[in-house]
């Protein structure tokens, strides 16, 4: 078996059918008196992957934050895979979600962060298996053989038996990649994930990711300033300006033709 399909089996989802996987309603967020998020609408079909773009400070990582219920919306409601996150229906009513709740419709998500976030007393094989064992409820040995074969996808069998502090930063990003795709999540959240990386360990991180969009039916919704990764992965390209979307569509418009002088001013900085 080629590594691709491999890697389509090791990340497979069911769930995986066009549908609407995420939707934001009406979703505000402050801070204090800082509007972070400005009654934001947005939806995610399942199998797409979604870039949000736009300043520093604009809202992009804090969509990302409220999705792992980090952080919670001041107004407004979100949706993942057709369930209230942050609320519950109650009879006919609404109320804030409960922790059982809301941690059932969290198992859907997987999150790569920018700083890694590595268990530092695990070692590689454990940071992989721990979360399907102890949340999922996998017997250890199903957790180990999907692990050896996702940390064999992002280039790391010979590194298994390793602490994370004996790998470079961008084989700790590769672990923390399988480990989020370890969970088999309908969705996973990119968060910056090559900003804390040395220049030349960004590209090898890049490549898995690229290999895990084009050979996976697995939805990504991606804040990042490679621009050019986010030209060759995304279906669709969310640029964002102070709390809202101000223009959206397929790469090769918002990178080509723009309507918004924002989003020009935005990409002749970055790009
Ligand atoms: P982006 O990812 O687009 O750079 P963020 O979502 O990180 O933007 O931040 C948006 C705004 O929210 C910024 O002004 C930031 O300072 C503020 N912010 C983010 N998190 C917090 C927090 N925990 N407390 C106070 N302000 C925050």
């Amino acid at each position: 078996m080629s590594a691709d399909s491999n890697l389509s089996k090791a990340t497979a989802n069911p769930a995986v059918d066009g549908s609407e996987l995420i939707r934001f309603d009406r979703v505000t967020k402050r801070f204090g008196t800082n509007t972070v998020l400005d009654s934001l609408d947005f939806t995610v079909s399942s199998g797409k992957h979604v870039t949000l773009i736009g300043p520093s400070g604009s809202g992009k990582t804090t969509i990302l934050r409220l999705l792992m219920t980090l952080l919670k919306p001041d107004e407004g409601t979100i949706k993942v895979g057709g369930e209230y996150l942050t609320h519950e229906k109650k009879g006919e009513k609404l109320v804030p979600a409960g922790e059982k709740h809301t941690r059932e419709v969290r198992k859907n998500i997987g999150m790569v962060f920018q700083q890694f976030n590595l268990f530092p007393n695990m070692k590689v094989l454990r940071n992989v298996t721990e979360a399907p064992v102890h949340v999922l409820g996998m017997s250890k040995e199903a957790a180990e053989e999907r692990a050896h074969e996702l940390l064999d996808l992002v280039g790391l069998t010979e590194h298994v038996d390793k602490y994370p502090t004996q790998l470079s930063g961008g084989q700790q990003q590769r672990v923390a990649i399988a480990r989020a795709l370890a969970m088999r999540p309908q969705v996973l959240l990119l968060d910056e994930v090559t900003s804390a990386l040395d220049p030349e360990l960004v590209a090898g991180v890049l490549d898995v990711l690229r290999d895990i969009a084009h050979t996976t039916d697995i939805t990504m919704l991606c804040v990042t300033h490679e621009m050019n990764f986010a030209r060759d992965i995304s279906d669709d390209v969310l640029m964002f300006d102070a709390g809202r979307v101000i223009e959206s569509g397929p790469p090769e418009k918002i990178f080509t033709e723009p309507e918004h002088e924002r989003t020009r001013e935005f990409l002749s900085a970055v790009l």
